[in-house]
């Protein structure tokens, strides 16, 4: 971090507003210019709050050079994380460090015969884990709002009929127990930025999906996993939804350059969601592939088994044939980017 101070500021101020710094854990490299004093901030920045400083009386300029997440930067964890989960089965599934892991299933669980008959189709085509939301962030309150406790109960029972990890949404942090049997949780985007949520997953240690808000910066999703890695949690899988924007065509636009910008900044393995970021059925096999091609580490597709009667997001949903099918030519996509399905 770097600090000019404003013109004029006499040298005996300066040396106090030193000290102030030190007292914060870093050191200061000063630098005397003809009309300006500049300061270098040296260790670890990330506790040092910029808004502060600028708001002090001497201050002319705050410049952020380190980015202010620590733990989710990949200067500090050069190697990519990889998650591993083993299912009921016995079988190992990962996502990250060369592996792409998919996950597959219906927006919601409606029913035993619909959640264990598409986790069989879903399995049957290669997905590694299933997915189903029992509890469902609904823009409307009179929208189906998943079949909570009980929906729960039968995405369990499809992960026993088939072996299959699960994979569903976490909103309210008093469900947590109940979450004991899932294997991963899932934030989805409008709970990105649910700060008490985060610290309560920091302190737990199973593996997050966490989801870009749809209208949350790179730097956003990145702090955003910052607070459950400070809890404790290195176990996150970013997740690009799609963004929000001004053309209405597709629910949602996908951001593909979030791919290789997570991956940059960060070792968390990105995987992509093609039924939410377009909403429409058709597109989904176009931006997996686009995703896998770009670097994801996964993809999290809604699979229905009969999309047209789907209580909910039926219109982005693929068919369990539509799936396979995916998942045969995907194989193809992740053999040229060196990844292992
Ligand atoms: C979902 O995956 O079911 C979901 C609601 O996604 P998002 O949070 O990305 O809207
Ligand atoms: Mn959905």
């Amino acid at each position: 971090m770097i600090i000019a101070m404003k013109p004029g500021t006499a040298g005996t101020e300066v040396q106090e507003f030193i000290s102030l710094l030190e007292k914060q854990g870093v050191r200061v490299h000063f630098s005397q210019g003809i009309t300006q004093t500049v300061l270098g901030l040296v260790g670890d920045t990330t506790a040092i709050d910029a808004e502060a400083l600028m708001a002090h009386h001497l201050v002319e300029k705050v410049i952020r050079v380190q980015e202010p997440y620590k733990r989710a930067n990949r200067l500090f964890h050069p190697d990519d994380t990889r998650i591993d989960i083993t299912g009921p089965d016995g079988e190992m599934r990962s996502i990250g460090a060369g592996r792409l892991g998919t996950i597959a299933g219906p927006c919601s669980v409606e029913t035993r015969e619909q959640i264990i008959e598409v986790a069989r189709e879903v399995k049957k085509a290669g997905a590694a884990f299933l997915r189903g939301g029992a509890f469902k962030p609904r823009t409307s309150p009179y929208s189906f709002q998943g079949l909570g406790s009980e929906g729960l109960d039968l995405l369990l029972e499809a992960k026993k009929a088939t072996g299959l990890p699960i994979v569903t949404e976490l909103m309210d942090i008093s469900h947590l127990e109940a979450f004991a049997e899932v294997d991963i949780i899932q934030i989805g985007a409008r709970n990105m930025q649910n700060f008490t949520l985060l610290k309560e997953l920091g302190r737990c240690n199973k593996p997050i999906l966490l989801k870009r808000g749809y209208a949350c910066t790179i730097t956003e999703v990145l702090m955003a996993a910052e607070y459950v890695l400070a809890g404790g949690n290195d176990k996150i899988i970013l997740c690009e939804r799609g963004i929000r924007s001004f053309d209405t065509y597709t629910r949602n636009v996908l951001d593909l350059s979030a791919i290789p910008a997570l991956k940059k900044q960060s070792h968390l393995p990105v995987i992509v969601d093609p039924s939410h970021a377009t909403g429409i059925s058709w597109m989904v096999s176009a931006m997996a592939k686009a995703a896998v091609a770009a670097g994801a580490d996964g993809l999290i597709i809604e699979v229905h088994n009969n999309p047209e009667k789907a209580l909910c997001d039926g219109e982005q949903s693929i068919t369990p044939e539509a799936f396979a099918a995916l998942m045969a030519t995907l194989r193809k996509y992740a053999d040229i980017e060196g990844k292992r399905i």
